[in-house]
């Protein structure tokens, strides 16, 4: 990466990635029609990759992959997520990133 955004920038995008990805990974937002305008193309494709990642249930009841706690409501997930795996969601989708990267050489970082 040529360049990195200034803290507070960074921080902004940060915190829309980490909400959309536990919207999306704990079903209160539509992984179909999740979009953003402020959002690059390859960004909105790894935040539903990692959504979709993260969405693991047992017995029908939402787990999180990060540390095996359960069982979770829709809302409950979404705010343990944020308060417990903030980082770690923006590390994922991080990973994400690089792997859709490798895949296409169309795509700019
Ligand atoms: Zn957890």
């Amino acid at each position: 990466m040529g360049h990195t955004l200034p803290r507070s920038r960074k921080t902004w995008f940060d915190a829309i990635i980490a909400d959309h990805v536990a919207r999306i990974a704990s079903g209160l937002e539509d992984v179909e029609t999740f979009d953003s305008r402020v959002l690059a193309k390859h960004v909105i494709e790894a935040v539903k990759r990692t959504g979709i990642s993260l969405r693991k249930t047992k017995d029908g009841l939402l787990v999180c992959p990060y540390c095996g706690r359960a069982p979770f409501t829709k809302k409950g997930y979404y705010l343990h997520l944020l308060r417990s795996h903030y980082q770690e969601m923006i590390d994922s989708v991080g990973h994400e990133i690089e792997r859709l990267a490798s895949a296409s050489k169309d795509v700019e970082l």
